[in-house]
């Protein structure tokens, strides 16, 4: 299996001749490889982008919107192709990329194909001075967009689809760890009838392929998801070249459970939360605060639900956990395990390696809950990204809202509580972008989705995201 760029509409070997192996992580074997892009293929695919956007910019809203659909309906068409590739890449449980990940890749490119005819801009009267504003929304030119390995085509099209749609030409890079769907996915923007040039898809390394796009002085906004020292690095890059920037990046985010709640619902989603995906969600909820009058209860109901979870082959029915990403991963992971341990923290359960049948080198873990007394340690301050979390208890709201604002992110949080005053006031007062309030994962995507504090700048979703993708340009008519 060879990976290609994808560059002025055709596959394409990289001019760097330099190539990385792709790891399929339910085995722990090499299924192919991929190129490591250089600068050159980097200004190839810029050019190709450069050279297309006067047309792309300027077609119709209603031919961009209908080509976008078609994207949509294709990835539909070939959704098993796809969720097997992502699976095989990622080690999610096939189940989940088929009816979550490729889905809501197609979903992501629907919605923009009809949030772009919907999109306006404002204007405003100065009538004493016999004057009118209005605003241009332009298409700022060539965008790049970086995506994570956790959701790769889910979050590729969630930068990608909205960046087109506001007639964006775009030069992409998905993570090195999951190139797969994205080399997919070239083709069925090709056959849909996206017009060459307007997507071009440069696979490799952060540190030589991501690094040269967002250096690139002529790409001038650049969209990035994955992590909080990535995003600190890119900032400090970009800064000087003056570039806009989103950065979508990492979350420790806590999950709040009061007494008053519903208490099975709760302790389903919770399950949820925890391990989804691994626990490789940014939006996972990692640290479990519990109310104390509830805690004993709720530690011995959830550990009971936690070690009936089937941890196997991602390709098999019954697994609700897949393999982890990769080998790296899985080792940083299993490292907070031996600090709990240095710590002599209480893990109620996992915390192992584990081999399944058919997978004996896949990268597998126990869904793993450790008991922690303290929020300031080093398991509820860093971000874990896997098949870990802790639980603690609190005595009341000002401290169980103390603990959840104690961390440097600020990504997401869940509230259970059937208390309409406590969920306002936590919704007023948590600092992160997202609050749940009795759900989880619950999207719209005509929200801002982001965080505050380290958790990243600026927000996608919705409307928000086509002006990130926009110059706004005032106009002052004076009509005296
Ligand atoms: P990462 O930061 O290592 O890599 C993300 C992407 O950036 C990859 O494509 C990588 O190749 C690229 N990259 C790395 N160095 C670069 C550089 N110097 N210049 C340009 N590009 C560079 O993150 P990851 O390990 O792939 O993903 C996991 C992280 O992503 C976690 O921290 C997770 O919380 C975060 N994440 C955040 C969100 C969100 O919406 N906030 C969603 C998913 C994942």
């Amino acid at each position: 299996m060879t990976i290609k760029n994808y560059i002025n509409g055709a596959y394409c070997m990289p001019s760097s001749q330099d190539w990385l192996d792709v790891i399929n992580p339910s085995v722990g074997e090499i299924y192919g490889k991929l190129p490591n892009s250089n600068r050159e293929d980097v200004q190839l695919a810029y050019e190709a982008a450069k050279k297309a956007f006067p047309e792309w910019s300027k077609t119709s809203v209603e031919k961009r919107s209908a080509i976008l659909a078609k994207i949509a309906d294709l990835i539909e068409d070939n959704l098993e192709v796809l969720a097997k590739a992502e699976s095989m890449d990622n080690g999610k449980p096939l189940s989940l990329a088929k009816a979550v990940d490729i889905p809501r890749a197609a979903t992501n490119f629907r919605f923009f194909s009809q949030a772009i005819t919907q999109f306006y801009s404002e204007s405003h009267e100065q009538i004493a001075a016999k004057s009118i504003n209005f605003t241009l929304r332009q298409p700022i030119g060539v965008v790049g967009c970086i995506s994570p390995w956790n959701l790769p085509l889910y979050l590729f099209t969630w930068k990608i689809a909205p960046a087109l749609a506001a007639g964006n030409c775009v030069l992409a890079k998905p993570s090195e760890v999951t190139p797969y769907t994205a080399f997919l996915l070239a083709e069925l923007c090709s056959k849909a009838g996206l017009p060459k040039g307007v997507l071009n898809i440069v696979n490799g390394l952060g540190s030589s392929t991501g690094q040269a796009i967002v250096e690139h002085p002529n790409i001038k906004a650049i969209s990035f998801t994955g992590g909080t020292k990535t995003g600190a690095h890119i900032a400090r890059t970009a800064a000087p070249l003056f570039k806009k920037l989103s950065l979508e990046l990492g979350g420790k985010n806590p999950n709040i459970i009061f007494a008053d709640c519903d208490y099975d619902k709760m302790l389903t989603t919770t399950v949820k939360s925890a391990f989804a995906n691994q626990g490789q969600i940014c939006l996972c909820g990692s640290r479990i605060f519990v109310e104390a009058s509830m805690y004993e209860q709720f530690k011995t109901d959830f550990v009971k639900k936690v070690k009936q979870l089937k941890v196997g082959l991602p390709s098999k029915k019954d697994s609700d956990l897949g393999a982890l990403v990769s080998e790296d991963h899985l080792e940083k992971v299993l490292s907070y395990v031996e600090k709990a341990k240095q710590e002599k923290m209480n893990i109620l359960c996992g915390g192992e390696k584990l081999t399944t049948e058919n997978g004996k080198n896949g990268y597998y873990m126990q869904p793993t809950i450790i008991e922690v007394s303290s929020n300031d340690c080093i398991l509820n301050q860093e971000e874990i990204f896997g098949p870990i979390v802790t639980l603690m208890a609190f005595e009341n709201d000002k401290e169980a809202l103390a603990l959840a604002n104690t961390t440097s992110y600020g990504l997401s949080a869940t509230v259970w509580t059937n208390n309409l005053k406590r969920s306002l006031h936590f919704s007023e007062h948590l600092e992160t972008g997202i609050v749940w309030v009795n759900t989880w994962m619950q999207r719209d995507l005509r929200t801002p989705f982001g965080g505050q504090k380290n958790s990243g700048v600026g927000r996608e979703g919705g409307f928000e995201v086509l002006r990130f993708f926009t110059e706004a340009k005032n106009i002052c008519i004076n009509y005296e």
